[in-house]
């Protein structure tokens, strides 16, 4: 069924589990991620960023919420990135059950003005809202906005943020970054900062850009309180490398033969991550 973001999150809050956010961009990708999570009986956020709204349409979320609403498990359907005032209005019309808006390259001022306009109007229509604080990385061109240096998220600002701002949950920097990693990087999450950040908050956490990071790094954070992680560069990288493999045979021409081994190479990933993020059996707890 399709609930809310925030009766979504809770129940991972409560239990210590992090929900995956899968971004999708078209409808095979949509409707294998799906499958996968009715077959891991896992809750599923399906992610959507401003460019991929603008590439598949809004035409498409009638078919979104439709099988979602048909889905065997918890399902939202959430904005990921939404830059500002405008893109968050667009989405509350077309049906989106959870927005974020990242204002996070704007200074603490703009950023929390920002985020208080939008969950103010998002909680007058039932729905929650993800802002973000602190600086996620960017690894490669085709990753999503963020900086090439982390800022880390501060506690204590992470309190007066959620104060000012009513938000529901919040994306933290504590390591990650967004994109897929160089190999001379060894990325390290601060786990003791993330302690820190949920015994002084006490809401639902985020992390975006964990592509990256070792498995066991990702557990443990979800053990101290990550409640949601953005996963994107993974599944579209395992889709299409099979996909690449697919059409090196010249002959094959049809969407219906070229999809389903590039879509059984993204749900092998998925399940991965929902195994990784605890996530899996969760749906009977709704
Ligand atoms: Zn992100």
């Amino acid at each position: 069924m399709l609930i809310t973001g925030k009766d979504l999150l809770a129940v991972a809050h409560e239990n210590y589990f992090a929900v995956p956010a899968f971004n999708i961009s078209d409808w095979a990708m949509f409707n294998g991620i799906v499958e996968i999570s009715e077959e891991e009986q896992s809750p599923l956020i399906v992610a959507i960023h401003p460019d991929e709204l603008s590439h598949i349409t809004a035409d498409l979320l009638p078919a979104i919420i439709a099988r979602s609403h048909r889905a065997s498990v918890p399902v939202t359907i959430h904005l990921d990135h939404g830059a500002n005032y405008e893109q968050a209005l667009t989405a509350i019309q077309a049906g989106f059950k959870s927005l974020m808006i990242d204002g996070s390259m704007l200074s603490f001022e703009e950023n929390a003005a920002l985020t208080k306009r939008v969950a103010e109007t998002a909680h007058k229509v039932g729905l929650s809202v993800e802002g973000e604080l602190g600086t996620i990385g960017k690894m490669d061109e085709e990753a999503e906005d963020g900086a090439v240096e982390i800022i880390y998220t501060d506690p204590a600002d992470a309190v007066r943020f959620i104060q000012e701002t009513g938000v529901d949950s919040l994306a933290v920097a504590i390591g990650t970054s967004h994109g897929i990693y160089p190999s001379w990087l060894k990325p390290a999450l601060k786990l003791d900062l993330l302690k820190e950040i949920k015994a002084a908050t006490g809401i639902p956490l985020v992390l975006h850009g964990g592509s990256g990071n070792p498995d066991d790094e990702i557990a443990e954070a979800v053990k101290l309180g990550i409640n949601k992680i953005n996963i994107s560069s993974d599944i579209k990288h395992a889709y299409h490398s099979k996909m690449r493999e697919v059409l090196a045979d010249a002959g094959v021409r049809e969407p219906n033969t070229i999809q389903p081994p590039s879509l059984v190479a993204m749900k092998e990933t998925a399940k991965h991550k929902i195994r990784l993020f605890d996530a899996a059996g969760k749906a009977t707890l709704y």
